[in-house]
């Protein structure tokens, strides 16, 4: 029964340097967020100890009548969430639930298409050397160089040319919103099944604040920890037809035992998720995500090559690009990294730089929306970015701008 500052010190130390990082640092990784309080004493709870292979009501264990419970409840409440039909709350993450849901729809050597990594497309979606690349057929579509929006005329031309089986929309890095309606016009005419990741933007369409996939879609996935805001893992909705298959993609398919305690932080996330305070955090999200590329936009940062691309975005992050400047995406992470605001480095379309280097950036508001961000404080966290894009800047006040705002709003004080 010892803790584990007993037990391991090394590791703990670890953990509280993460921890204090965390609180000190502005997080702006799109993917990224801070699950509340009650679904990591969930997710640390004696449920980790439980296995429960099969599914509610029907499991190869004994003593499931508890985690049956759990499960039950994160089912209904993600079915409510989203207005699906059928879910399952088990995939580990969100590569393994598009995985299984891949594996439920399609044989190896069917035609995919879906969007390119290189263009803002996920892993899952037909890279090379991913699961996904190696058993598929893959046709990538792409961004349109000058809109840098999806261009939905190559979709329906790559459809026609090469009949998929299965379509997949959704993405990994991109500042705008997917025309679903399209997407299922296109499966139709060519007999494919629809598939929408909507891992980044889950959270957006829970709070009725993006378009909905799931009327759309044969099958949605997401993960749950990106703006929804959760435990890390991953849900599988479909229409109730292909429910059974996809269950058993999952399990036996795809995984063993699944993790009851992570299934109880993802039922505590989504209650969470239908509640007003969520609604305003998303809104505050994309308030933050636009006010942020306006600024850049504005700023004399622009004078230095640095540009924003499809001139703004609809949802809760902003690529920079960096093809005209000196600065490139390392650098510039490096620089951020500096004044404390943490982001990734991403390619652009096209990008001229090597995938280590890149010539982008993804910043993403979801995790300071969860910390409390207001407008005001967003504009403040743009200006801070725009001054250290630019050549020799201020590092250390900006730095000291940077700790102002993470100390306005402390993060898991009780911790
Ligand atoms: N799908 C999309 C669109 C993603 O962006 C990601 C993660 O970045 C995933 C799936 C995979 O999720 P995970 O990292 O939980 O496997």
């Amino acid at each position: 029964n010892s803790s584990l500052h007993e037990v391991d010190p090394d590791v703990a130390a670890a953990v509280d340097a993460e921890l204090r990082r965390q609180q000190s640092t502005l997080e702006m990784i799109a993917s990224e967020n801070f699950a509340p309080v009650a679904a990591l004493e969930a997710q640390g709870s004696v449920l980790t100890n439980k296995y429960a292979e099969g599914y509610p009501g029907r499991r190869y264990y004994g003593g499931c009548e508890h985690v049956d419970v759990i499960e039950t409840i994160a089912r209904d409440r993600v079915k409510e969430l989203f207005g699906a039909e059928a879910a399952n709350v088990q995939p580990h993450s969100g590569a393994s639930a598009n995985a299984a849901a891949m594996f439920a729809l399609i044989k190896p050597g069917d035609t995919i298409l879906g969007l390119d990594l290189a263009h803002g497309g996920h892993l899952t979606h037909g890279m090379k050397i991913n699961f996904s690349g190696k058993l598929y057929n893959v046709v990538p579509y792409h961004v349109d160089e000058k809109t840098g929006l999806v261009d939905m005329e190559e979709v329906a031309r790559l459809a026609r040319e090469h009949r998929p089986q299965l379509v997949i929309a959704g993405w990994s890095a991109y500042p705008r919103q997917l025309d679903f309606a399209a997407f299922r016009e296109i499966a139709d005419e060519v007999g494919a099944l629809l598939m929408v990741d909507m891992a980044h933007f889950a959270g957006l369409v829970a709070a009725g604040l993006h378009p909905n996939p799931v009327p759309f879609a044969d099958v949605v996935t997401t993960t749950t920890h990106k703006t929804l805001g959760g435990p890390r893992g991953g849900v599988i909705l479909s229409k109730q037809e292909l429910a059974k298959k996809i269950n058993s993609a999952v399990f036996p398919g795809q995984q063993g035992g699944p993790l009851e305690h992570v299934i109880a932080a993802k039922a505590v996330s989504f209650k969470i998720a239908a509640s007003d305070e969520f609604r305003d955090r998303q809104q505050r999200t994309l308030d933050g995500a636009r006010l942020l590329a306006e600024r850049l936009l504005r700023s004399d940062v622009t004078e230095h090559g640095v540009s924003v691309l499809s001139g703004g975005t609809d949802v809760h992050l902003v690529l920079v690009d960096l093809r005209d400047s000196d600065l490139d995406g390392q650098q510039a992470e490096d620089r951020l990294h500096e004044v404390g605001i943490t982001v990734n480095r991403n390619a652009v379309p096209n990008d001229p730089r090597p995938p280590m280097v890149t010539s982008g950036l993804r910043i993403g508001t979801p995790a300071l929306a969860t910390r409390g961000f207001q407008a005001d404080d967003f504009r403040e966290v743009a200006d801070i970015i725009a001054e250290a894009l630019k050549p020799s800047p201020d590092t250390a006040a900006l730095a000291a701008r940077v700790t102002a705002l993470a100390e306005k709003y402390p993060l898991y004080p009780g911790l």
